[in-house]
């Protein structure tokens, strides 16, 4: 039962909230109807307590009938066994207490730790700009120059993970605290919950609060953490209209639009619409290899087109991933002493490679193939003979026959219902025109690297 609960609350809370407070439960004994789950530091009871224990109470409920009530209790050491968490309890209580010490030097270890340092490396110099990101970017220089002007308080940056939206936050901190005595500061929206409810155990709200109004700018990252968190919700709208009130710009990030964070209230989501909002689009083709390119350039080693184009292929979601495969390939050009290959790429990065690979289908294949010649992805089902798509065509085609398990007939219909003879013709015209044509033959393997990884 135990294990359907943990799954379900895992399912529900997802992830990230679960490992950072919940993974630590550990299982007590079941007397009556009571049932005891042990924590290892108080910190993490209270936090527990107070925002998952009505949920823990009605899983239990409906997995285990016999358990009716929940106990939670401190018990030191009964993290599991892994590292982390046998690092995590002790920095929690470390953590909250530096809210315990007096008044005089509470204020400057939260202000210290409330300007949390920003990553030198995300600068708006090193961010590449492109269509997907252009009006967060200029939105985010606008008000790194001129903060808290009227249109533009709050900032409200969203994108999915790894577009970009921390390295901008990062470039406004970085650019506004280095023109001028503005105090800025940063945080995660569940460090802001950590530090929230730090200050409601040891009684320093007030400090808090004040600690957090008294700064010219308030930046906010990844506000979905922070959904469904009713007092620290209401805390945050709160500091949050007091700021704005009182001139003070606030910058939030989030992974939706306001209106599509569900699980925030109204208010806060009205008044997080009222300023600036800017999107952060997925990635273009375009704009990866720009990003490669720049990196590339920066870290000084020589990687070839085809091998940017190839990751650039490959990798499509997350920026962080893509420089994360590049770095990989440099440092082991660099340790081998050898210049980077499409060869090598592909040996390098086979494992980080492989989470991406889903069983390739035929309209993906299509869709590479149509990007790669430029051509309409609807040419590949259209009548049209044109050479110009005539062409591409039949690379899918043959594409589709050597890398999905489909039948000729199948791979027809695929293609405006083409007849299965159309597909081996297509299939024997590339395979003949490879032998001729060198060039042809490096651009269909590398279509087929490209799909199959
Ligand atoms: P997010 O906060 O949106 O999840 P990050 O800001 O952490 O994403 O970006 C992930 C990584 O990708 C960072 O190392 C960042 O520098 C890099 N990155 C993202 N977008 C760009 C860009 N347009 N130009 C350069 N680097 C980028
Ligand atoms: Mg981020």
């Amino acid at each position: 039962a135990w294990l359907k609960v943990r799954d379900r609350l895992k399912s529900e809370v997802g992830e990230v909230e679960y490992g950072t407070w919940l993974r630590q439960i550990v299982l007590g004994p079941l007397e009556e109807d009571e049932l005891t789950l042990f924590l290892p530091t108080r910190f993490l009871r209270d936090w527990v307590r107070s925002q998952y224990e009505e949920r823990l109470k009605s899983l239990w409920r409906t997995e285990y009938p016999k358990v009716q009530h929940i106990e939670l209790l401190v018990r030191r050491g009964t993290a599991e066994n892994t590292s982390d968490t046998q690092q995590q309890p002790l920095s929690a209580e470390s953590d909250s207490s530096t809210t315990d010490t007096p008044v005089v030097e509470a204020q400057t270890e939260v202000r210290s730790d409330l300007a949390v340092p920003l990553d030198p490396r995300f600068t708006f110099d090193s961010f590449v700009v492109g269509k997907p990101n252009e009006f967060a970017y200029a939105c985010a220089r606008r008000v790194a120059e001129k903060p808290s002007s009227p249109g533009f308080n709050p900032l409200f940056l969203y994108g999915g993970v790894g577009l970009g939206k921390t390295h901008l936050m990062h470039a406004i901190g970085s650019e506004l605290t280095k023109t001028g005595n503005v105090s800025v500061a940063y945080m995660s929206a569940e460090k802001f919950m950590y530090r929230f409810i730090a200050a409601i155990r040891s009684q320093s709200t007030m400090e808090f609060k004040e600690q957090l109004r008294s700064v010219d700018v308030l930046m906010i990252d990844d506000l979905q953490f922070l959904i469904g968190k009713d007092n620290t919700q209401e805390e945050f709208f709160h500091t949050f209209n007091a700021l704005v009130d009182a001139g003070r710009q606030i910058i939030v990030s989030a992974d939706k639009s306001p209106s599509d964070l569900s699980g925030l209230e109204d208010r806060l989501r009205t008044r997080l619409g009222c300023g600036m909002v800017a999107d952060i689009h997925a990635t273009t083709f375009e704009l990866r290899i720009s990003i490669l390119e720049a990196k590339a350039k920066a870290s000084g080693t020589t990687v070839p087109a085809k091998v940017l184009e190839y990751l650039a292929h490959k990798i499509t979601t997350n920026v962080r991933e893509l420089e994360g495969a590049l770095n990989r390939l440099i440092a082991h050009a660099d340790l081998v002493g050898r210049p980077v290959t499409l060869d090598t790429t592909q040996d390098v990065l086979k494992d980080m490679l492989k989470a991406h690979d889903r069983r390739v289908t035929i309209e993906e294949i299509q869709r590479k193939v149509a990007e790669h010649w430029n051509i309409r992805l609807t040419d590949m089902s259209s009548a049209r003979r044109a050479r110009a798509v005539a062409r591409p065509r039949q690379v899918a085609m043959f594409l589709a026959k050597q890398l999905t398990s489909r039948s000729l007939p199948e791979i027809g219909r695929k293609f405006g219902n083409r007849d299965h003879t159309t597909v081996m013709h297509a299939v024997n015209r590339v395979a003949e025109l490879m032998e001729q044509d060198p060039s042809f033959a490096e651009d269909v393997e590398l279509l087929r690297r490209m799909l199959e990884g």
